[in-house]
């Protein structure tokens, strides 16, 4: 009941201020993600692929949706997590896991007959990565509208869809469901296009890609992504498409350069990467989703967003593990007085 007249009273004391607000606040429920848990093992060495046998490290807790989910719980922001582990160790990982960042893992199912998906990865001398994934044939892609997936449903204020989940049937139609129902209570949606080559969409999948960016309060695209999620090349046409379609605000990711916000208004805030030694780039652009989410539903302009969500995307790169490196507001506070900007 103390809930909604914090969040009266944070609205009101911004109001002078004129800032507008593309998200729902934190108050109207929790941010909720859908898709895929996984753990992730990675390659010590680095060259092409897995043709060879290779040392490993892992498991870690992953799964680009997880990741997300667990950097919004991570800052202070109210989380949710909607997805499937099997009854195993590497499911143990990520729900225990999620649970200590405060994420509510009520929605996660237990498949008793598959295992945990995974993904092995391993980096090129080039930085670019080489992934085998078991995600379809895993318990990663077995939930659907159970009951208590429609109870956290019931009570979101915000739903984050990672395009890398659209792949699973299962998602697919969890998604569908969840953004209609949020939309009517008043809640937000925010989408990260998340294209990878080893998860190729089909027409359905690729058509459901386009409704969602269409109805899409946030996007978070990373690089090239921007242009491929409005259909159009370059950077500025893209911008002005997706305005026009209806999106409010744009978090451009730009890796170690940094990230820029566009809001429909015009207005464009741009905030300089921190310099970082990177260990591993995978799960930097989750981190970056998940903590821009969350402090913006907190009620945070949008510098102090970015400024947080650019910091928890640098700290993410200097752990090993994809999740390894979500900080809380003190530890990310603690990482931007500590790390200096990289010079423009
Ligand atoms: P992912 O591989 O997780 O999908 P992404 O491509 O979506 O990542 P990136 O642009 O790589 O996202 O990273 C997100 C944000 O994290 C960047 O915009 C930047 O703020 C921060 N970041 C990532 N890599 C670095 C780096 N090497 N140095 C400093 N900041 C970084
Ligand atoms: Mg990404």
């Amino acid at each position: 009941m103390t809930a909604p007249k914090t969040s009266a009273k944070r609205l009101k004391s911004t109001k002078d201020t004129s800032m507008t607000f593309p998200l729902a606040p934190d108050d109207l429920g929790p941010t909720i993600c859908v898709g895929e848990i996984l753990v992730e093992i990675v390659a010590t060495t680095t060259g092409n692929g897995f043709a060879e046998a290779q040392p490993l490290i892992g498991p870690f807790p992953s799964g680009a949706p997880a990741i997300f989910i667990d950097q919004c719980g991570r800052i202070g922001g109210a989380a949710a997590m909607i997805g499937a582990v099997g009854d195993d160790d590497f499911g143990r990982v990520n729900t225990g896991r999620l649970a200590r960042d405060g994420v509510d893992v009520s929605a996660i199912s237990v498949d008793a007959e598959y295992p945990t998906g995974t993904a092995f990865v391993r980096y090129r001398a080039d930085g670019s990565r080489d992934f085998v994934f078991n995600i379809a044939k895993s318990a990663a892609a077995r939930f659907g509208l159970a009951a208590p997936v429609e109870a956290v449903i019931a009570r979101a204020g915000h739903i984050h869809v990672m395009g890398s989940a659209l792949t699973m049937p299962s998602a697919r139609e969890v998604i569908g469901c969840a953004v209609a129902r949020i939309k009517a209570r008043g809640g937000s949606l925010s989408v990260d296009p998340n294209l990878r080559k080893e998860l190729r969409a089909d027409a359905e999948t690729r058509a459901l890609f386009e409704r969602l960016v269409a109805q899409a309060d946030l996007l978070l695209p990373s690089g090239e992504e921007l242009e491929v999620a409005a259909g159009v090349t370059g950077e500025g046409a893209a911008l002005a498409r997706l305005f026009a379609l209806g999106v409010k605000e744009i978090a451009l990711k730009r890796g170690g350069a940094g990230a820029s916000v566009f809001a429909a208004d015009g207005s464009r805030t741009d905030c300089a990467a921190l310099s970082v030694q990177e260990r591993d780039p995978t799960g930097a652009g989750d981190c970056f989703g998940g903590a821009y989410v969350a402090c913006r539903r907190l009620g945070m302009p949008v510098a102090q967003a970015l400024a947080y969500a650019n910091a928890a995307g640098a700290r993410n790169v200097t752990f090993l593990g994809p999740m390894e490196g979500a900080g809380s507001r003190a530890e990310l506070d603690a990482f931007i007085a500590a790390t200096p900007r990289v010079a423009r």
